[in-house]
């Protein structure tokens, strides 16, 4: 069985720089599950839909093909053989993923996507329901989250460093609303499985919570091959 590390948590709880570092570090390959709900969601907003519309939602999924690549620079994510990789980190296309993402059919779209990943590459696969529904059998599963504060915190000097001009307050609000719509969805809500491993990374840098995370993994037998 391919070694698998899931790790689930809110958004702005710093899984991806986490997954992406600790992934290198392990030499294995990172999965990022949120771009790939992403993508469906640019695809959507691309062409107008109506995201509050499940059904007219579900017609068009059939038209989005998604593969992914990885390189040297990391993951790569093609839609309709189109590499969104950026263009997927917009703000609005995370806040429509957020609501796309709670219909089962697109769920069930990007279901096997991941499962067929995770049983062929050794990875670190970050998401929502990776640890309590897409890899129950994963060898570590960490929940990893940080305070609202924090979070905002974080994404606030991400967008910075950026050139941009973020407004706290936008991105506070945007980060509880999509909090409150990925914890309290029917399916697959965001939950902390059972045997995942709790971590707060409010007060934790990220080298701190990588090493941590390899430390639980050493404990827990996974990473003696
Ligand atoms: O992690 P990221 O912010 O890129 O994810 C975008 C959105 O995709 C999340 O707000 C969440 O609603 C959804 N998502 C999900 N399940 C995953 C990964 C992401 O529902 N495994």
């Amino acid at each position: 069985m391919a070694l698998n590390i899931a790790i689930d948590g809110p958004a702005g709880a710093g899984k991806s720089t986490i997954a992406k570092l600790l992934s290198k570090k392990l030499g294995i390959v990172y999965v990022d599950t949120g771009a790939m709900y992403r993508t469906i969601a640019l695809y959507l907003l691309e062409k107008k839909a109506d995201l509050e519309d499940e059904a007219s939602v579900e017609s068009m999924l059939g038209d989005i093909n998604i593969n992914i690549t990885h390189n040297e620079d990391g993951m790569h994510i093609f839609l309709n053989d189109r590499d969104v990789t950026a263009m997927i980190r917009d703000e609005a296309v995370g806040n429509a993923a957020s609501k796309t993402s709670a219909y089962a059919c697109v769920r069930q779209k990007l279901l096997s996507l991941q499962r067929d990943i995770a049983a062929e590459c050794d990875c670190v696969m970050d998401g929502r329901d990776i640890g309590s529904f897409i890899l129950p059998d994963a060898q570590v599963k960490i929940y990893l989250t940080a305070s609202v504060q924090a979070r905002t915190q974080r994404r606030y000097d991400e967008l910075k460093g950026k050139g941009e001009d973020p407004v706290w307050d936008e991105i506070m609000s945007g980060i509880s609303q999509r909090d409150e719509q990925d914890m309290n969805r029917k399916i697959s809500p965001l939950v902390q499985a059972e045997d995942a491993v709790y971590l707060d990374s409010s007060d934790m840098d990220i080298g701190q919570v990588v090493d941590r995370i390899i430390e639980i993994s050493t404990q827990k037998g996974a990473l003696t091959r």
